[in-house]
């Protein structure tokens, strides 16, 4: 499928106000002297999902619903902002606790569950995984997923669903921002990575945690959540973190199943799955053309027919995959 530009489907890619409000960098907040991880020269750029909607959306359906979802969408980017805000209170770098005893974990856990955390994974950033246009506190990051209520989430193409996506924008926004300040508080530095997007591929960082493996619709799926979850990251200065990927991820079958599916390229109001996914700058695949994503979804604030219609949002992970393997 052809790449859209912004000319292609109509509109000029104009800064909103809402798109300046949530771009902001790590380097203009931490404390002077910290030292961040970069990108490399295979790194994509990033966007942030307010951002995308506002300059690629329909203006019309836009000034239409935008105000049905507004309370959590503000809440959501000023979350963003806090955990930007809060940079200046880590510790410096020669500070800045590097190990963490294995307790430490299990009081990690604890916490990012009685939160709301569905799950919880822990990987090292390679470069090429952060956009090209950010960068991050280090390479040392916590994933955290929460889920999407299931029963919302059918309803979708909606209102409905539209208002669960930007729930959990916000509520996950806000969990990540209270872990950081809990890595904090014992001395650790820590960056809260917003769920509305930024510095890193976090469908691609919680592959790597062993999370589960990303579909076709560029979403990733989990054993119990399917593809119904929002992902968020913490990166900290816990250099010993107790990585939970591994090389051969066990979800990765998924990969070959979608080959078989496409389901969710059918089902694409916009076209913009990509059916034969092209490999791009960080030797990726990329899932979606954004842009003509960004119409459908400012029509209901949410689209997610993507999830609401993949297999894995309707089936159960255990008997897809015994079915798969049995073929
Ligand atoms: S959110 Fe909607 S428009 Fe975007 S990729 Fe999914 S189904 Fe297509
Ligand atoms: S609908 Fe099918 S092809 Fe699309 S992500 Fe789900 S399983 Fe994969």
């Amino acid at each position: 499928m052809k790449k859209a530009s912004g000319a292609e489907v109509g509109q000029t890619p104009v800064k909103s106000r809402i798109a300046r409000m949530v771009d902001r960098k790590v380097e203009d907040f931490v404390p002077q002297g910290t030292p961040l991880f970069k990108p490399d020269g295979n790194s994509r750029e990033g966007r942030i999902v307010p951002e995308v909607v506002v300059t690629y959306g329909s203006r019309k359906h836009l000034a239409r619903n935008i105000i049905k979802v507004l309370p959590k969408m503000v809440s959501a980017i000023k979350n963003r902002s806090a955990g930007f805000r809060d940079l200046k209170n880590n510790p410096s770098a020669s500070e800045a606790g590097k190990h963490a005893e294995p307790e430490l974990f299990g009081e990690l856990e604890e916490f990012a569950h009685s939160l709301g955390c569905e799950r919880i994974g822990y990987t090292k950033v390679p470069h090429y995984l952060v956009f090209s246009n950010y960068k991050t506190l280090s390479e040392n990051a916590i994933i955290l997923t929460i889920a999407m209520d299931k029963k919302k989430m059918g309803k979708a193409p909606s209102i409905t669903a539209g208002r669960e996506v930007w729930r959990t924008y916000d509520s996950l926004g806000s969990i990540v921002n209270k872990i950081a300040a809990f890595l904090r508080e014992r001395g650790f530095a820590a960056q809260a990575g917003s769920p509305l997007g930024g510095e890193a591929n976090y469908p691609r960082l919680a592959q790597r945690a062993g999370l589960g493996y990303i579909g076709k619709q560029g979403v990733l799926i989990s054993p119990g959540l399917g593809p119904s979850q929002r992902i968020a990251t913490v990166y900290t200065s816990i250099e010993n973190l107790p990585l939970t990927g591994t090389e051969a991820n066990s979800h990765a079958w998924i990969a070959e199943f979608c080959e078989s599916c496409n389901r969710c390229v059918d089902k694409c109001p916009a076209g913009a799955i990509y059916k034969e996914k092209p490999l791009i700058e960080d030797g990726g695949p990329k899932h979606i053309d954004h842009i003509k994503c960004a119409m459908p979804f400012s029509k209901t604030m949410g689209c997610s027919v993507c999830i609401a219609e993949c297999v894995f949002f309707k089936g159960d992970y255990e008997k897809i995959k015994a079915g798969f393997f049995k073929r």
